[in-house]
């Protein structure tokens, strides 16, 4: 479309005119976003009760929080990130020294999903802008509270020409993708993972791709299994099991899955109370074809606890499942939604091997006292990150870089790891005038030769 073209023009104009090129202009511009979120938060817990009836506590520790800490983090160590790193410089390349310098790729898409729509929007726009890109975002149209008091906020914050939102669903980003980006940052579906990345072949525009999968949860017979309980409950049914990095099933130790599934039960109601479709705190499902995909899959396995529905306000309880089989639609592909299913094993290495016929999954946990078991399993599987005795945790720690591997994703951000990823490494070998060695010139050796 013309607008576009003509938006990424003056986008494009705009980085290379230099206006953010400076640690001073960045900083400016983060400090703003926070002021302004911070002016907005009433708004933006709003729009995510509206949308997922979100609670203010988890709009708070899962979506606002999370991104004014990020950018707190952010601007404590910006100014270092920025600097050029002097490299090594082998004898042979006598007079010359070396750096990397980090250079913005110019203008950055950024496609956000609806499961948290405010975080996953704002952190990924947050290193985009620290690495002095200017963006175009375009967040879900499944969630339209919350995308419109984003739009408000940058709005409120930048000129156009360094971030505009754009609104729509996929039809607004199938043209967008048409037209030719520095960078693509795209977080989403597998399936349209794939159309995102076809897109950007065309113009060879490097991208990012947070993806998910089926993320398990394996809990050892020496595990703590109260605590475990308690953890995998908080991790799964948090925004009703609509995150990427939920715990999608759990594997248990036959001799722990009587006790294991009681303390689990005590957990759910511990969090969620007896009756958590009328629980105020609890979250809904996104839409009626989302509602309808779990109700669904819930017909072929045992419901041991849950079960429970309400199509009226789409909310589904938490529900725990078993005689689950890899065969069934449950297994078959991501639930992200408020149902978990129990496969016992006896031995880990089955466990192994199974987890391995699958795709690599976005995360992985492990609950168990035993350092062998720990290690068996960080070693012997492939995920994109995860947690030992928790879940979820490890992508609230800026310091980790947080993506998949395989089908669950390329690349990673947070932290420092989002200012890299928006960066391009400028490798520069400057070189001295005050003499040439020979060498590497045909017909040329005798020795040193001043100039
Ligand atoms: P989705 O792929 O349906 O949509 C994501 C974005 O893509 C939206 O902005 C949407 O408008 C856009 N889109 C939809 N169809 C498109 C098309 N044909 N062409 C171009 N753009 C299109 O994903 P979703 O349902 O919003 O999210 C669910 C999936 O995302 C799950 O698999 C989940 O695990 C994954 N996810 C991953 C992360 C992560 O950080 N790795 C975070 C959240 C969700």
């Amino acid at each position: 479309m013309q607008a576009y073209k003509l938006l990424i023009e003056k986008q494009r104009t705009f980085v290379n005119k230099g206006h953010m090129r400076s640690y001073a202009a960045r900083k400016v511009a983060l400090q703003q976003l926070a002021n302004t979120i911070r002016n907005y938060e009433q708004q933006i817990t709003t729009a995510l009760h509206a949308d997922l009836n979100k609670s203010a506590f988890e709009a708070y520790s899962s979506e606002i929080g999370i991104v004014l800490s990020e950018i707190t983090f952010v601007l404590k160590r910006l100014a270092t990130w920025m600097k050029p790193k002097k490299v090594r410089t082998p004898m042979t390349h006598l007079g010359s020294s070396s750096y990397i310098q980090q250079e913005p790729y110019g203008v950055a898409l950024l496609i956000s999903p609806w499961n948290f729509p405010f975080q996953l929007a704002l952190n990924p726009l947050i290193g985009a802008v620290a690495a002095g890109n200017s963006v175009i975002l375009k967040p879900s149209e499944l969630t339209p509270h919350t995308s419109k008091v984003i739009t408000a906020i940058i709005q409120e914050t930048f000129a156009p020409e360094h971030v505009t939102v754009i609104e729509g669903g996929a039809s607004t980003s199938t043209a967008l993708l048409t037209e030719r980006f520095d960078y693509i940052f795209y977080t989403g579906g597998e399936q349209v993972g794939k159309i995102v990345m076809e897109a950007a072949a065309k113009h060879l525009t490097p991208v990012s791709l947070e993806l998910g999968g089926k993320s398990p949860c394996i809990v050892h017979e020496d595990a703590n299994l109260a605590l475990a309980a308690k953890r995998i409950a908080w991790g799964k049914f948090m925004n009703a099991g609509q995150a990427c990095v939920a715990p999608d099933y759990i594997y248990i130790h036959q001799s722990v899955q009587q006790a294991f599934t009681e303390h689990l039960i005590r957990a759910i109601q511990l969090l969620y109370g007896e009756q958590p479709l009328q629980n105020e705190n609890y979250a809904h499902i996104v839409s009626e074809r989302h509602f309808d995909r779990l109700v669904a899959m819930m017909q072929e396995p045992t419901i041991a606890y849950g079960g429970q529905y309400d199509r009226t306000t789409q909310a589904i309880a938490p529900t725990i499942l078993t005689e689950v089989s890899r065969q069934q639609p449950i297994m078959q592909e991501e639930i992200f939604g408020p149902l978990l299913p129990m496969l016992t094993y006896d031995d880990l290495h089955t466990v192994i091997t199974e987890v391995r016929q699958h795709e690599k999954p976005l995360a992985l946990y492990v609950f168990s006292e035993s350092k062998q078991v720990q290690s068996c399993t960080m070693n012997e599987l492939s995920f994109g990150g995860g947690c030992i005795n928790d879940t979820v945790y490890h992508f609230t720690n800026p310091y980790l870089p947080f993506g998949g591997v395989g089908n669950s994703g390329i690349g990673a951000y947070h932290g420092q790891h989002s200012f890299q990823l928006f960066s391009h490494q400028k490798a520069v070998l400057r070189q001295t005038t005050k003499f040439d060695i020979p060498f590497r010139y045909p017909n040329l050796k005798n020795g040193l030769r001043l100039i």
